[in-house]
């Protein structure tokens, strides 16, 4: 790793996969799971905000800002539903980790294929406390590019091996079937969510559409599962019936953001949730029955992209799967920025 400090580390999509590939993608997810809890577990030493939000028509610009004291760290990241009919991607993203102490920045990383990781990890993290035990079925509701590293994540912590998929478009199914093939699944693809949930004791709904969707009705969710409630995670855009949150134990993140951006903004203010760090901290408990209905409202927290910045820093060291960023200025003398301009200039002269 660079000690120039005018340098920064800085890691292309196409570094990021070589990085992914040379680590090995359930590897990957293993141990950035592990970093995720790590900081889960010393949650109150984060500075946390909800994110901040510029909606749009047809999407949303977020910034997701935190630090522990150390590090500090921010994702931009959009959401636009509509964007795949165009060729592009419904998520992108890009984050920095800094230096507290002088504010410097030690990484600028792509993070579109980072936050596929991170949040497949987190759900697999949370289905570890949640889940029924044993459970190895899954079905996943929405096979878009979220979906093989939630069903890796959920083989590489949990033991899932059997997966039952649905999309609207049968296509993203297909291609997700066939992403999947040789790593270890049993997979089948439904004709709709009802079959799809057949029994499956964990149910990750992960689709993308600007509305308050019902993919998941009632009648659907049998006793004891657990949901993975991925996809919703914008006001006005929501995944499941409201009854099922009034029959379900439900796990969040950060409360102030998940009731503004989760399935709960359907529910009042006040309707109890558990916050999952205080179930991973032993402070609350996870699953207590076998028919409970437990559901993770997943909307994506900083903290999981300050794990998953720090993860990355610590894999790059001896990897060299970065260039050096000249992001800095750093003139011979500190207080001489105009003056290395003016040698700038006469430099280019001669
Ligand atoms: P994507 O556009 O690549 O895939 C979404 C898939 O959902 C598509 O294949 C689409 O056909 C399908 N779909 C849409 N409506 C459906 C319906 N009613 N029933 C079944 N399938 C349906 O998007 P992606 O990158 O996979 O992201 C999926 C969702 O997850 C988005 O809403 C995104 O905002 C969200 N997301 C959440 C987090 C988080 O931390 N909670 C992180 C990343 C993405």
């Amino acid at each position: 790793m660079t000690e120039k400090l005018n340098v920064v580390p800085f890691v292309s999509v196409d570094h990021m996969m070589k990085l992914v590939l040379a680590v090995g993608v359930e590897r990957f997810l293993t141990e950035l799971s592990a970093y995720v809890e790590e900081d889960f577990l010393r949650w109150e030493q984060f500075d946390k905000t909800p994110r901040i939000a510029s909606h749009s028509h047809d999407g949303v610009i977020e910034l997701m800002p935190t630090s522990d004291g150390h590090l500090y760290g921010f994702k931009y990241v959009n959401g636009h539903p509509k964007n795949t009919r165009d060729g592009r991607q419904t998520v992108t993203a890009f984050g920095v980790l800094a230096d507290v102490g002088n504010g410097y920045p030690m990484l600028l990383t792509e993070m579109t294929i980072l936050t596929a990781l991170r949040t497949a990890a987190t759900s697999a993290v949370a289905a570890k406390y949640l889940a029924p035990k044993g459970a190895d079925t899954m079905a996943i509701i929405g096979n878009g590019a979220q979906s093989e590293f939630q069903a890796l994540a959920f083989k590489a912590l949990l033991g899932v091996n059997k997966l039952r998929l649905y999309d609207i478009d049968a296509s993203a199914s297909q291609k997700c079937q066939a992403n999947l093939a040789g790593m270890g699944f049993d997979i089948v693809i439904s004709d709709n969510a009802q079959d799809a949930v057949e029994g499956a004791q964990i149910i990750t709904t992960v689709t993308a559409d600007k509305q308050l969707a019902t993919i998941l009705t009632d009648n659907m969710v049998g006793t004891g599962v657990h949901i993975n409630a991925v996809g919703g995670d914008c006001p006005g855009k929501t995944e499941l019936h409201r009854d099922i949150l009034l029959r379900s134990d439900i796990f969040v993140e950060f409360p102030p953001q998940t009731r503004i951006e989760g399935e709960i903004q359907q529910l009042p203010a006040d309707h109890p949730v558990i916050e999952l760090w205080q179930v991973m901290a032993g402070k609350a408990q996870g699953r207590s029955s076998s028919a409970q209905v437990t559901l993770f409202d997943s909307v994506g927290f900083a903290i999981e992209d300050f794990s998953a910045l720090r993860y990355v820093r610590d894999k790059l060291i001896d990897t060299g799967l970065f260039e050096e960023l000249d992001l800095l200025a750093d003139p011979d003398e500190p207080r001489d920025l105009f003056g290395m301009l003016l040698r700038a200039a006469k430099a280019s002269a001669i």
